[in-house]
């Protein structure tokens, strides 16, 4: 065989492989063209018990403790005044009304530990009972909501992208239990021209449990909508929704990667 035949045959081999990595990288990559956003018909998942909850998750000592249960002193608002958000018995609540809180430092890829509860008084249906979010870089939220026994439209469950997609399972613990988010978030990344290199690519455990493994973002969160990347700075605050519901947080900290 000719040299340069064996040098062609090689990189289309290693494009081979690399289009299959690509391919196994995102392997929910074509169900995200099956669906619409909010599409009413896309299956749920089906629901696991994950068992009781733990006590809180030691923070590491290499992480950085953006809430111990004390003080909001790490959070603002948006438009950067102190977090008016509920703090006591070792927990923050949202202050309907009060607006997003943001982390006052900013963060690209992480790991996020985040504990949260749903009101126990169960109120409201669908999107409306016990909603909030983790929104990574303040653009790319995992859904906080209340799926125990609660029908909603699966890209907007509990831990969903929101949006985008929903959990591998349904691991949701009973109103006003403790339940725990743990993320690795790769941002994405963009060239000098601001054109997208990579996308963002989220991993979340869900009471221990699974529900995202490493999976390619679209672009943004949003509602109705799934618009596509917009350039942004590589480091940016961590925010947690104020969508009306009292939703409750404890022991959150971050490692950054
Ligand atoms: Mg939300």
């Amino acid at each position: 065989m000719k040299k340069s035949a064996m040098i062609a045959i090689a990189v289309v081999s290693t494009l081979g492989l690399i289009g299959s990595l690509v391919g196994q990288s995102n392997p929910r990559a074509n169900e995200i063209q099956k669906w619409a956003v909010h599409d009413e018909t896309r299956p749920m998942p089906s629901v696991v018990d994950p068992g009781p909850a733990g006590p809180p998750a030691p923070a590491p000592s290499d992480a950085v403790v953006l809430f111990d249960g004390t003080s909001l002193s790490q959070w603002m608002t948006a438009k950067g005044e102190p977090a008016k958000w509920k703090v006591e018995n070792g927990y923050m609540e949202v202050a309907k009304g009060t607006g997003e809180i943001r982390t006052r430092s900013r963060f690209g890829d992480c790991q996020l530990h985040v504990e949260w509860a749903s009101p126990a008084e169960v109120l409201g249906s669908s999107q409306s009972r016990g909603n909030s979010g983790v929104f990574l870089m303040g653009t790319y939220e995992v859904q906080v909501l209340d799926c125990y026994d609660n029908k909603t439209y699966a890209d907007g469950m509990t831990a969903s992208l929101y949006g985008q997609y929903p959990p591998l399972v349904n691991a949701c613990r009973k109103p006003g239990e403790w339940q725990t988010y743990d993320i690795v978030f790769i941002a994405p990344r963009f060239d000098k021209a601001g054109q997208l290199v990579s996308p963002a690519r989220m991993t979340v455990f869900w009471n221990g449990i699974l529900a995202h493994n490493d999976q390619e973002l679209t672009g943004p969160t949003a509602h109705m909508a799934r618009p596509p990347y917009a350039v942004h700075a590589d480091h940016l605050p961590i925010a947690l929704q104020d969508h009306g519901n009292p939703v409750r947080f404890r022991n959150i900290w971050i490692r950054g990667l």
